[in-house]
């Protein structure tokens, strides 16, 4: 069987291990080395120093990124992160896995990613609109709809976009709804957007499991993280008959064997803000949720909470990964051994930027669907996408990360190479 990961040599950081996933790829693929050369480069990239004035008077100087990966496919798409930590490298490595998320979807779009180096927890409102409206006209000589579309990722939200949207309409002197997506309804966003990822997890989740064998009816499921991805995922499979007996936060986690009543999680959460304390379930840490035995786990919090040192405890024998990069490439050859699967992030998550794609049709018709138009779109296409991903990983005889990746950088790199180089 030809699995690659043991070729990674344990990256250092987000880009470095980015790239080792494409040179691994580019090798079970024997892609030509020019074009392995074009993929391994970052199209675009534009670093941004700026001030703000925060509310106590004093000028901060703040700095952002924008990388653009891959034009091959059409313009770029990817999230906007607001964290203290954002570096230069995580927005490449992120720009690079929007490429191959949108290609294996088969949406009309390259990878991007941006960052602002900010934590915006402490901020005012006004604070954060400041950054965001000055951010958004540092980088606007790169956005647009035509050109690289942003959208909420960590840190930022629906209100964020709007402030984006609206920063560079009064550019134009015009509305450009479709600059941005993840923007709220009243501003051109679209039905289904807020819960498009969970969603699209749980379809995938549904679909492993009848490949599998099984069913999601009586499943054992545990979510790590609570958000936006994590508690829609977990609201679905409930209703799709699992049984999710435990959650978590960054506070810790919350067990029932029997099942969590998950309208009494979300509703405290909504009253407290987070997880701790909450009744229902036992008590649990984060690491004890990972390795519960469960039928179902979904890493829905964080990058890297899978590795080399919990997993040959994990117990689940299927993993659908609605964050990006929970698990490490050496944790995922520790599960590969021990014979458990792993629908990747690219896959798996993709849901987000499907209906993002539905939004940006949306504003530039200015014709609106409803949600079961949204959702059945949506189910067809990560359908679609699943079953492309099965074949490619049955051809190479691998997992189902080194499947997705096969069809994500094929894809690419065929366009890049019908298109040819100019001048
Ligand atoms: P969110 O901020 O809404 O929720 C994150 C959740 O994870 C929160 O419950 C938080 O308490 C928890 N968390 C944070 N750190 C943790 C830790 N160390 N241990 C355990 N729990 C922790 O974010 P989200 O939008 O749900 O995104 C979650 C993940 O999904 C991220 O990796 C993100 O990049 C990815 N993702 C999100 C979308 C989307 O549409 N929102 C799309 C694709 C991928």
């Amino acid at each position: 069987m030809s699995l690659m990961t043991d070729r990674v040599d344990r990256p250092q950081n987000a880009w470095e291990m980015a790239l080792s996933q494409l040179d691994n790829v580019a090798a079970l693929l024997r892609l030509d080395p020019g074009l392995h050369a074009i993929l391994r480069s970052p199209k675009r990239e534009l670093t941004v120093h700026f001030p703000v004035q925060m509310d106590d008077g004093s000028l901060r100087i703040f700095t952002g990124h924008r990388v653009q990966h891959n034009t091959g496919l059409g313009p770029t798409k990817g999230g906007l992160r607001y964290s203290a930590d954002v570096t230069l490298d995580e927005v490449r490595a992120l720009a690079m896995w929007m490429t191959w998320k949108c290609a294996i979807a088969g949406l009309p779009y390259g990878g991007a990613k941006g960052g602002v180096a900010v934590d915006p927890r402490p901020l005012s409102l006004r604070e954060l609109e400041g950054i965001t409206r000055r951010y958004a006209t540092e980088v606007s000589v790169l956005i647009g709809p035509e050109r690289d579309i942003p959208a909420p990722d960590m840190g930022t939200n629906p209100q964020v976009m709007a402030w984006l949207m609206d920063t560079i309409s009064m550019h134009h002197g015009y509305t450009v709804t479709g600059v941005v997506t993840g923007k709220p309804l009243a501003v051109g966003g679209s039905q289904g957007r807020v819960e498009a990822t969970g969603r699209g997890v749980m379809l995938t989740a549904g679909m492993a499991c009848r490949k599998l064998g099984r069913s999601l009816e009586g499943a054992r499921v545990a979510v790590q993280g609570f958000g936006n991805v994590g508690a829609v995922t977990a609201r679905l499979l409930a209703r799709a008959g699992a049984r999710v007996v435990a959650v978590s936060d960054i506070t810790g986690g919350l067990y029932n064997e029997q099942g969590l009543d998950l309208a009494l999680v979300e509703g405290y959460k909504l009253d407290h803000r987070d997880l701790s304390g909450c009744p229902g379930g036992d008590a649990i840490t984060n690491e004890e949720l990972l390795t519960l035995p469960v039928d179902l786990l979904i890493p829905a919090a964080m990058e890297k909470q899978i590795t080399e040192a919990n997993a040959p405890r994990i117990r689940a024998r299927l993993i659908v990964e609605g964050a990006n990069g929970p698990v490490t490439p050496e944790a995922d050859h520790i599960l590969h051994e021990q014979g458990v699967r792993v629908v990747p992030d690219v896959l798996a998550n993709a849901g987000g930027v499907i209906v993002s794609y539905f939004e940006w049709v949306q504003d530039i018709q200015a014709f609106f669907w409803d949600e079961s138009e949204v959702n059945q779109r949506l189910e067809r296409i990560m359908s679609r996408a699943f079953e492309t991903v099965w074949d490619a990983t049955e051809k190479y005889q691998t997992n189902m990360r080194i499947g997705a990746y096969a069809v994500g950088v094929s894809r690419v790199a065929e366009a890049t190479s019908i298109r040819g180089i100019y001048p």
